[in-house]
Formats: structure tokens, C-alpha cells, sequence
């Protein structure tokens, strides 16, 4: 009933979705999601395979302080509004 009159909205657009916490078709498309390949130390992703351990340009000539690195979404539009929610509740 609860659903009826307030339906479960998308985090992203305000969009109604099947279930709290899902996103609708248009934010989880622009969502770019993380993984291999990428930089061993940062996460950059690379677009081939470079072998295991391979960091981007960027780790090699300004080597980071931390040893690695990773997020599951690359910042975005709809990235930065799930962080901004975090952020302010
Ligand atoms: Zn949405
Ligand atoms: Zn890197």
C-alpha cells in the first residue's frame, strides 16, 4: 500500500523503480564501473591489457603515497549525487 501511494524512486533521476536503493535504467547506464584493467596502484582503468602490476603514467611520474587504490564507480554525474547524498544524509 505504502508503495502505491509513495513508490520506491531512483537515487539518480527521481524515476520509480522496483525497489529502494535500485536505479533506473537512464542513471545506471551513465554509471561507468570499475575494474580490471586498470592502474595496480590508483585504479585508472586502461582500455587493454597491460599485465599484472602495470601503473598508468600518472603513478609513475608522481608516485602516489598509498599502495592501491579502488572505487566502484569512476566519478560522474551520477556518481557524485550517491556521493553528495552520503556526504549530507
Ligand atoms: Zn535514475
Ligand atoms: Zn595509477
Amino acid at each position: 500500500m505504502l508503495d502505491l501511494a509513495l513508490p520506491p524512486r531512483c537515487n539518480g533521476r527521481g524515476a520509480v523503480v522496483e525497489a529502494d536503493g535500485r536505479y533506473c535504467f537512464a542513471c545506471w547506464g551513465k554509471l561507468r564501473l570499475m575494474g580490471d584493467p586498470c592502474c595496480a596502484r590508483c585504479g585508472l582503468p586502461f582500455s587493454y591489457e597491460r599485465g599484472e602490476a602495470s601503473e598508468c603514467g600518472a603513478c609513475l611520474a608522481d608516485m602516489p603515497t598509498f599502495d592501491q587504490l579502488r572505487a566502484a564507480v569512476a566519478y560522474g554525474e551520477v556518481s557524485s549525487g550517491i556521493a553528495l547524498m552520503l556526504k549530507y544524509g
